[in-house]
Order: C-alpha cells, then sequence, then structure tokens
C-alpha cells in the first residue's frame, strides 16, 4: 500500500480552517523541510507573535499579514491552550498552529528573561515592511523586539533600544534588493539619528 504523503495528514482541513501541527514542517535540527519554507516562515511569525506578546484567550490584532498573498486583511490571533489561532476578517481564512513548543519561533523563555528598555526609539512602520523584515534571518533577540511590535488599524509602532537599531540595520545590511526592507532600514536610520541628537523625549520617527 503505497503510503499516505503528509499532506494528507497535516494539515487537517475543515472548510477554510486549517489546524497545523508545525513538527512534521521541520527537520531534525528544527529547520523547515523545504517544501514547507514559506508557510513554516508564516506560522513561525504568528508562534513569535503569541509567545512575545504573552496573547491569551482575547482575539488581539495580529502585527502580521494574512497567509494569502492576495488577501490585504488584517488578522486577529489569540492563544488557547497550545493552540495559537488566526483569523482573517477579510477572506474568512483562519485556523491554528500546534506543534510548535521549544521550536526556535517559541520565545516564551527569551520573553521572560528580557529586561531590555526599549523605550529610546519608536518606528512607525507599515505591516508589509515589518513582515518583509521578520522573512530575513535575525538572532533571536531582535526577532523579539520585532514581534512585540504594537497593530494599529494601518500601521504598527516597533519600539528599539538604541542599540538594538544598530544591529539590526547591520543584520539588514546583508539583505540587499528587497524594496520593503529597505524601506525599514532608512525609519531604523532615521531613528538611530534621532537617538544620537539626544533628545530629552523618546523619537517618534514616521
Ligand atoms: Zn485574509
Amino acid at each position: 500500500m503505497r503510503a499516505r504523503s503528509r499532506e494528507a495528514v497535516y494539515p487537517s482541513s475543515v472548510g477554510r480552517h486549517r489546524v497545523i501541527d508545525l513538527r512534521p514542517y521541520l527537520d531534525r535540527s528544527g529547520n523547515a523541510r523545504a517544501e514547507h519554507v514559506r508557510e513554516v516562515q508564516w506560522l513561525g511569525c504568528l508562534v513569535e507573535l503569541v509567545t512575545a506578546c504573552r496573547t491569551g484567550g482575547r482575539w488581539e490584532r495580529a502585527a502580521a499579514p494574512c497567509d494569502d498573498p492576495k488577501c490585504a486583511g488584517r488578522m486577529g490571533i489569540r492563544r488557547i491552550g497550545d493552540a495559537c489561532e488566526w483569523f482573517c476578517a477579510a477572506c474568512s481564512g483562519s485556523g491554528a498552529v500546534l506543534g510548535w513548543r521549544g521550536t526556535r519561533w517559541d520565545l516564551t523563555e527569551l520573553e521572560r528573561e528580557d529586561e531590555l528598555d526599549r523605550s529610546d526609539a519608536l518606528v512607525f512602520t507599515r505591516l508589509e515592511e515589518l513582515a518583509a523584515v521578520r522573512r530575513q534571518t535575525l538572532v533571536p533577540e531582535l526577532r523579539l523586539s520585532l514581534a512585540l511590535a504594537a497593530a494599529h488599524a494601518d500601521y504598527v509602532i516597533v519600539s528599539f533600544a538604541e542599540r538594538e537599531l544598530a544591529e539590526l540595520l547591520d543584520a539588514l545590511d546583508e539583505c540587499v534588493g528587497d524594496r520593503l526592507v529597505d524601506r525599514f532600514a532608512a525609519r531604523l536610520d532615521a531613528a538611530l539619528l534621532a537617538c544620537e541628537a539626544r533628545k530629552v523625549e523618546p523619537p517618534t520617527v514616521h
């Protein structure tokens, strides 16, 4: 008998609702299997948001775009037990990701030990830019700062410590050719300049 493919087992689909166990999508070293890179990237971002922001059972506005690239809808997320659930009101896409504990996207421990004061700079940006930056390879500490971004109706605010601005700029320097990443880097640049100007009030950069 032919073995059932992973796709036949995971995810289970109920209409537009998908329940996905992250584990079968990963190889032994915890990286996404080649055929699941895009999906794991998106699901991992949700896990980072939920664990960094200690999202609970109430629906919160997620600083993450819908998984359908054609949908400009804004998503809600919540956590019920280990199920990180998402819902997009624009396209009615919804689902839950499981099996993420101990993966590289689980920021629970990092957030618990985090004591960094991120009041040096508030960077206003667009969700698409933030999402493009979060698709880059970054150290967990910077991933935590980005995952803590506050989502508003049509913009997000990311708070940084001054040294993080420089670190993130350095990391993004490697990622050439992405217009959205470049635009975000320009915002970081401006915020860093403002920090260096030693204003009394935390700078706000648009
Ligand atoms: Zn959508």
